[in-house]
């Protein structure tokens, strides 16, 4: 099967600016960054997206990435942070292997993240339908 472009970087196959590792996950500044210190927390096992990674791996991911987010944020003085996963081609997820961004975020660097245009939905019916008991 195919490698994806992060099984190359885990493996060692291709460079990249590795700045954290476990047994579980790497992570290494995104080579097309949004903000200074754009960096990507990925599983060394290969998981598309949310919807099939199993809960075990996604806690430990999701630990690493606040413990990454605080440790970039303070050594690059940032003042924010977003945190991304993008799951599905209809959410612009390009390569299929799970990660999370960390962008960190810094006063007036004047990057537009959130779409400004918002939607309107029946909140009401909308919560029937999604209401968990
Ligand atoms: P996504 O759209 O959520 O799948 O994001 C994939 C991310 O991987 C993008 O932000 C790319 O810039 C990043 N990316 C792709 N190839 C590399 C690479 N070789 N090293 C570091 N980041 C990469």
């Amino acid at each position: 099967m195919t490698q994806t472009i992060f099984e190359k970087i885990i493996s060692r196959d291709i460079p990249a600016h590795i700045i954290y590792e476990d047994d579980l996950c790497i992570a290494f500044l995104d080579i097309s960054p949004t903000a200074k210190g754009h960096t990507l927390v990925v599983p060394k096992q290969v998981y598309i997206n949310i919807f099939d990674i199993d809960n075990g791996t996604f806690m430990h991911i999701t630990s690493i990435t606040k413990q990454l987010c605080e440790h970039i944020c303070q050594r690059l003085s940032a003042t924010g942070a977003h945190i991304v996963h993008n799951a599905g081609t209809s959410a612009e997820q390009v390569v299929p292997h799970f990660h999370m961004h960390i962008v960190p975020r810094y006063d007036d660097d004047e990057i537009k993240f959130w779409p400004s245009q918002k939607q309107q939905h029946d909140l009401v019916a909308l919560a029937e339908v999604l209401r968990r008991t």
